[in-house]
């Protein structure tokens, strides 16, 4: 045998393992996320045999939503839910409330220091952007931002007035491969209709190393098992799937996303969930009191009961809620889920088999 065919063969054999190891994790991703899945399966596991948990009510249209588990993976979600045209309609222009401006410059300065350390010119986009104030923050601390959201939120009106990029949803897939370092999604994933998707999409954009940041309402924690289908995060039909680590995680992994680092404990959220919970079983509405805070328009005939309610139940709910959060977040069953998960190069998944 010659020597050329004899380094072919010895050639061969060397590289064979590595590709067959890059084909298989080529189709654990292909099954991973199934791009088409029946009505009302799973958008984890593609199962349909998701059982009852209970039925929620919509803070806003007061229309009933049944939340169901998965039985293989445990993922929940709103089934039957509405369709893709008619979900638009549960997002009026008050549903994006507004906030008073100290108190959302505080929030979203604690959200940057949650970020990657800034290495020179870094790209970072932030899906589900609302108002924009999340990335002009960003951007005064010199990161190069873009955003995403619907065409209908008062951001998209604002793009030309705030300098950057905002893409619609459906212009995702347009964004360039590997272009941004990272990605955030703040309170957004549970309410997409294919995360699967969406994260997969994630991924293909993110440089190789680049960081995707979640957080989303942690359908474990203390204050989901205290209120139920009166816990504050509910928020049907909008939260159109409710998370816990477990299949947030096997869903992050499916993408091809890898977790690095969790928390449970949110400052902006935790002790006030616990309360207005608590407060969703007095009133005849959920979270009546966060609609007022955030000056959402909400004229309901038995709004001034309920702002009595919240009003005077509130000095002797809020201690009883600080306490709750605080041993809640040691017990790593705080009010949100927040992962940090990294696009790995081939080589480092490799490696890690
Ligand atoms: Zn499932």
């Amino acid at each position: 045998m010659d020597a050329p065919v004899i380094g072919l063969r010895v050639g061969l054999l060397l590289t064979t393992p590595w590709v067959c190891q890059i084909i298989r994790l080529m189709m654990e991703h292909e099954a991973a996320v199934p791009t088409e899945r029946r009505e009302g399966a799973c958008n984890l596991c593609g199962a349909s045999d998701a059982q009852p948990v209970f039925t929620g009510h919509d803070p806003l249209s007061g229309e009933a939503f049944p939340v169901v588990r998965c039985g293989r993976c445990g993922l929940s979600y709103v089934h039957p839910r509405p369709s893709i045209e008619r979900l638009s309609h549960y997002y009026p222009e008050a549903y994006y409330g507004k906030r008073h401006p100290f108190f959302a410059n505080f929030m979203n300065d604690l959200r940057v220091r949650k970020l990657p350390r800034l290495r020179g010119a870094q790209r970072l986009l932030d899906i589900g952007c609302g108002r924009g104030d999340f990335i002009l923050r960003c951007r005064a601390r010199g990161w190069s931002v873009a955003g995403v959201e619907q065409s209908h939120s008062p951001v998209i009106a604002l793009k030309a007035a705030l300098g950057i990029d905002v893409y619609e949803p459906d212009d995702l897939a347009s964004i360039a491969a590997e272009s941004f370092d990272v990605v955030t999604l703040w309170h957004v994933l549970e309410h997409l209709p294919d995360p699967a998707s969406t994260l997969a999409e994630v991924r293909r954009i993110l440089k190789p190393g680049g960081t995707v940041l979640i957080e989303v309402p942690n359908f474990g924690g203390w204050d989901s098992r205290l209120g139920g289908p009166t816990w504050f995060h509910l928020d049907v039909p909008r939260h159109l799937f409710h998370f816990e680590r477990e299949p947030l995680s096997r869903l992050l992994h499916g993408a091809g996303l890898t977790p690095q680092r969790w928390e449970t404990f949110s400052l902006e959220y935790d002790a006030f969930s616990v309360v207005q919970t608590l407060l969703n079983r007095l009133c005849s509405r959920p979270n009546h009191l966060f609609q007022l805070l955030i000056r959402r328009g909400h004229t309901h005939a038995r709004s001034v009961k309920d702002t009595v309610v919240s009003l005077a139940a509130l000095p002797a709910l809020l201690p009883l809620a600080l306490v709750v959060s605080a041993l809640a977040a040691r017990r790593h069953a705080g009010g949100v889920l927040r992962v940090w998960a990294e696009k790995r190069g081939l080589f480092a998944v490799l490696h890690s088999e």
